[in-house]
């Protein structure tokens, strides 16, 4: 074994021979791989080797495809079969909500090149002749999928390494791994040591043991999965002799079942809501080749549906059940990328689908090792996703939610409620009193909706339940004022005497005076955008040392802590701290917002001395805040920061004061509501690290000629001399009785152009409104336009002109 390697690689499974084979092919080839016994010692050798291309994020679904049409490759390039039978499959809906759904999917497919075909039961049973056609009301074609053979795959990732020079070594256990003072990392074996400039842990079943070794609490958790096999079915011999083909894949989402053919007989997997943890605190070191005592009641409930649904099963007896562990994340996405505070440390694990999703993760963490960018957009598996209240029991939760979910719909106003409340801010209680429904944001639970008296989140859709409602509260806002909780942001305070010079290289903006407040874009170095924050300048005039306090995404905590860090100055010189829920936040917006704050300060909040953009520390009633007048709302407004200890003070000030101005209480969703009509996107939807800021509209805010060297700014100047390939605009869209959620495609003249990435009714407008980008070229055309929704297209207009305010005259006044 080598002493000293670029990369060592920890796991020989299905996602650690993909992330070695990836790097040596990216040129990388000092790299090493250790297993602790035989290549695929861990979930990877009992998979039932079934891979598709769809997913609920896009971007995975992205990946997905890209997996699956790399197995060619590698078979070619190391000479190892890996069992490739791309049958296609059918995606069945025996609920007219589920066929809504897979709507949906097919329309995220069409922009993403992926071929779905809504078709009817009776032509789903005719390509998959198991199916009894009365149990479904529809049904999705897809093409791409298909099974493998797993142990094949992973040696042949193995291989195509090894041929382009990386190295392989088996039977070598890590035990330790420890940082060198200058920063290399000795990864302890059984063999020995080897010195490596990174590490990935790509440790499967043991992805916490080796993350421990570091000090690190991943959020994953194993959980145990059967499927069964039969025995030779006549079914299948018929149809296998009648067609010359197999019989073609079939997910049964409200069985919550998966199927394909296995040899002459069938293999039926079940996601069953009587789930089991493995090991839930510590896997065993001496688990491997080994399978689980499978449990056959367990799954009877959804092999009776199974049953129902696929007849022909009803006749054949079961050959053998397997039963094996493999990880999950509290969402069932991966997680990949390098982790805060651990330079040279990745993670690849948590990976519940190794054979869609394997390929991927290996290229993503390859390009983020080589380029310092995965090279895609990763954000649905990037780690930096969780943060430390990700705990071991909130893990646990989570995760078996989302096992006994696996297939189930999800709602877009659908809440889970596994593993909450874990956050919340002093005056939760009383917001629920006032009928407030949650949801959660990077743990954090967070207001919706203010319900009355026993209405409820009718999932759908749909416009639903909540729909009036959320039109009072954002009636309230337009017609005099309303608050809202806003503690979820992620709040950072910035000191030190080097913090205004490193604020300037970190953003792309101009830095604000003291007590002003901008917008700031901060850009990678290809020029894309990596986070879109409000930059407040809070320090003295006259101070050695400035202060800023900084306010972006919340659940981009620690995604933009681990950019600021690994950008840092190693003098000490600047201090960045993320406040987390040390600081909590209330926001007033509305014409009469200002009338509300001047009640409970001594403050002058006048126009002239409190404009737009200003920023000062405030008592509110008895309660020390710091002010920003500024509102995601587009109205008059203010936001308003406090220690939580003062927060229910603040909070009873400003209601008491707005009592005789009607001050009226909204959640999240009147804010989209609101925010939609004056064209404002926000992160993680609009903003993305795929979009530069002219694309995404925010070049107005990139200072091109400050004297300051931003990261990104030669990229960004090309991109305003090029233009850039796509624009953010926003759509009128005629639509009914449902809006857009997000991910739907964006028709011009005819074919996909383009896709949704938020929208909703905007109520004060009265407009169905969605989001999306298209390329530049039809960016300005106002018409030919159709949004797809439910699987109809709806005309859609561009709305270049906020419907709200577009004179700022409100905002400003
Ligand atoms: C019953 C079942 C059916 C499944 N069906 C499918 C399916 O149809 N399609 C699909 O895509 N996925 C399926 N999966 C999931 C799939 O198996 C996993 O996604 C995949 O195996 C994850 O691979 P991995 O490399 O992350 O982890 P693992 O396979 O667990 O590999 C981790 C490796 O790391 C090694 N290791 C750990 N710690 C150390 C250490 N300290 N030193 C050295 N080596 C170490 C282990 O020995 C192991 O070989 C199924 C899983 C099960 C259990």
């Amino acid at each position: 074994m080598k002493s000293h390697a670029k990369v060592v690689v920890i796991g020989g499974g299905v996602v650690g021979c993909s992330v070695l084979f990836h790097l040596a092919r990216h040129g990388w080839t000092d790299v090493v791989l250790l297993e602790r016994d035989e290549l695929t010692s861990g979930s990877t050798w009992h998979a039932a080797g079934g891979m598709h291309t769809i997913n609920g994020d896009p971007n995975v679904a992205k990946l997905q495809k890209y997996t699956i049409s790399l197995y060619k490759e590698i078979e070619e390039l190391s000479g190892q079969a890996t069992g490739v039978h791309l049958t296609g499959g059918v995606l069945l809906a025996a609920t007219e909500a589920r066929l809504d759904w897979l709507r949906g999917v097919v329309s995220k497919g069409r922009y993403l090149g992926i071929d779905l075909e809504v078709i009817s039961a009776k032509e789903a049973a005719e390509l998959m002749p198991l199916i009894d056609p009365k149990q479904f009301v529809g049904a999705v074609r897809n093409k791409e999928d298909g099974h493998l053979d797993p142990s094949g795959v992973t040696h042949a990732y193995a291989k195509a390494a090894r041929k382009l020079g990386a190295e392989v070594e088996r039977f070598t256990k890590v035990e330790d791994i420890v940082r060198r003072p200058d920063g290399l990392w000795r990864v302890i074996t059984n063999k020995g040591e080897v010195v490596a400039e990174h590490v990935v842990n790509a440790g499967g079943l043991w992805a916490r043991e080796v993350g421990r070794m570091v000090g690190l609490e991943l959020p994953v958790l194993a959980m145990e999965h059967m499927y069964l096999i039969t025995e030779d079915m006549p079914e299948v011999a018929d149809w296998n002799k009648k067609t010359g083909t197999e019989i073609i894949h079939a997910v049964d989402f409200d069985g919550e079942l998966y199927l394909r053919q296995e040899r002459g007989g069938m293999l039926m997997g079940t996601y069953e809501k009587a789930n089991k943890v493995w090991s839930e605190f510590q896997t065993p070191w001496n688990f491997g080749h080994e399978l689980l005592e499978p449990d056959i009641d367990r799954i009877a409930p959804s092999l009776e549906v199974g049953f129902r649904h696929f007849p022909a099963f009803q006749n054949t007896g079961i050959k053998q059940i397997i039963n094996g562990p493999f990880t999950f994340a509290p969402d069932g996405n991966p997680l990949v990328g390098p982790v805060r505070g651990l330079p040279g440390f990745w993670v690849a694990c948590g990976v519940m689908a190794g054979f869609s999703q394997g390929g991927g993760v290996g290229l993503a963490l390859s390009n983020w090792m080589i380029e310092g960018d995965p090279g895609a957009d990763i954000w649905a598996m990037d780690v930096a996703r969780y943060g430390d209240w990700a705990t071991m029991a909130y893990t646990n939760a989570k995760v078996r939610e989302n096992y006994s979910r696996r297939f189930s719909i999800r709602f877009p106003n659908e809440e889970l409620p596994a593993g909450r409340p874990l956050k919340t801010t002093p005056v939760y209680d009383t917001l629920s009193a006032k009928g407030a429904r949650w949801g959660v944001a990077y743990g954090l639970e967070v207001p919706l909706w203010y319900a009355p008296e026993g209405v409820k989140d009718e999932f759908s859709w749909r416009r639903s339940s909540d729909f009036d409602h959320v039109a009072k509260e954002v009636a309230a806002v337009r017609g005099g004022v309303g608050l809202s909780e806003i503690s979820s942001f992620a709040k950072y305070k910035v000191t030190g005497e080097g913090a205004a010079a490193w604020l300037d290289r970190m953003l792309a903006c101009k830095l604000p005076k003291p007590g002003r407040m901008t917008l700031a874009p901060m850009l990678k170095e290809d020029g894309r955008l990596i986070g879109d924050f409000t930059l407040a300048n809070v320090g003295a005039p006259d101070a050695r040392d400035s202060e800023w306090f900084v306010a972006g995404s919340g659940v981009a905590e620690q995604y933009h802590m681990r950019w600021f860090e690994a950008h840092l100055p190693t003098d000490g010189s600047v201090r960045i701290e993320a406040l987390g829920q040390k600081l909590t936040g209330l926001a007033i917006a509305g014409p009469k917002a200002r009338e509300v704050l001047a009640k409970v300060t001594r403050a002058d909040v006048s126009n002239a001395a409190f404009p737009f953009m200003a920023v000062a520390r405030v008592d509110i009633g008895m309660a020390p805040c710091l002010v920003g007048r500024v509102s995601y709302t587009g109205d008059l407004g203010y936001e308003i920061w406090v220690a939580p200890e003062y927060q229910r003070t603040a909070y009873q000030a400003l209601i008491e004061a707005g009592e005789e101005v009607g001050i009226g209480l909204f959640g999240s969703r009147a804010l989209n509501a609101l925010r939609l009509e004056k064209n404002y996107g926000s992160w993680a939807r609009e903003y993305r690290p795929i979009y530069g800021p002219l694309e995404a509209g925010l070049d107005r805010f990139v200072a091109y000629d400050k004297e300051a060297d931003f990261i990104g700014k030669e990229a960004a100047l090309a991109e305003r001399k090029q233009g850039g390939k796509l624009r953010l605009r926003a759509f009128i869209v005629g639509a009914t009785d449902a809006d857009v959620i997000g991910d739907e495609a964006i028709w011009h003249d005819g074919a996909v152009r383009g896709w949704v990435t938020s929208g909703g009714y905007a109520h004060h407008a009265k407009k169905s409104v969605a989001m999306g980008y298209v390329p530049k070229e039809i960016a300005d055309e106002p018409d030919g336009f159709e949004i797809e929704i439910l699987g109809k297209r709806h005309a859609a207009r561009v709305q270049t002109a906020p419907l709200f305010d577009a004179n700022f005259e409100r905002m400003r006044a």
